[in-house]
C-alpha cells in the first residue's frame, strides 16, 4: 500500500467508494466523475503507478483485469452494444490517480476522439 494513494484507501476502506467487484487481487468501483452511464473503474489491489511500472510476473494480473472486465460488461449489459477500456499512463494521456486502473466506459454511443471519457 502507497499511504498518498487514493485508490489504495479505497481498496484499504479506509476511503468510500461505490464498489461493484472485488476479489483477492481486483476491486472494481463507480468513477465519481462518470463520463458515461456506465463508467467504473477495474484495479488491482497491489499498487502499481503507471503501465509502464508493470513486471514480468504481473502478466498474468492484466489478464485477469481484462477477464473482470468482460464480466462487469455482462452484468452492466454493455456486452451487446459494446463499450470501452481505456488505460491513461502518464502525463501527456492526463493520466490523475497513479494507481493503475482501467476505466470500462459504455451505454452511450462514445466519440470516436475520447481518451479519458472526458468531453462527451
Ligand atoms: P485517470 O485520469 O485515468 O488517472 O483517471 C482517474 C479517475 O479516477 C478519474 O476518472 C476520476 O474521476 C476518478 N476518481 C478520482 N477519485 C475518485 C474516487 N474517490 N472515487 C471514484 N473515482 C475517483
Ligand atoms: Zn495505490
Amino acid at each position: 500500500m502507497d499511504d498518498d494513494c487514493i485508490f489504495c484507501k479505497i481498496i484499504a476502506k479506509e476511503l468510500e467508494a461505490d464498489f461493484v467487484y472485488e476479489d483477492s487481487e481486483i476491486v472494481a468501483f463507480k468513477d465519481i466523475h462518470p463520463a458515461a452511464p456506465v463508467h467504473l473503474l477495474v484495479v488491482p489491489r497491489k499498487h502499481i503507478s503507471t503501465l509502464m511500472d508493470l513486471q514480468d510476473d504481473d502478466v498474468s494480473l492484466m489478464g485477469r483485469l481484462h477477464g473482470v472486465v468482460n464480466d462487469l460488461a455482462r452484468a452492466f449489459k454493455l456486452d451487446k452494444k459494446g463499450f470501452r477500456v481505456v488505460i491513461n499512463c502518464g502525463k501527456d494521456a492526463g493520466q490523475v490517480v497513479y494507481h493503475l486502473h482501467l476505466h470500462l466506459m459504455g451505454g452511450r454511443p462514445l466519440l470516436r476522439d475520447i481518451a479519458k471519457g472526458q468531453g462527451t
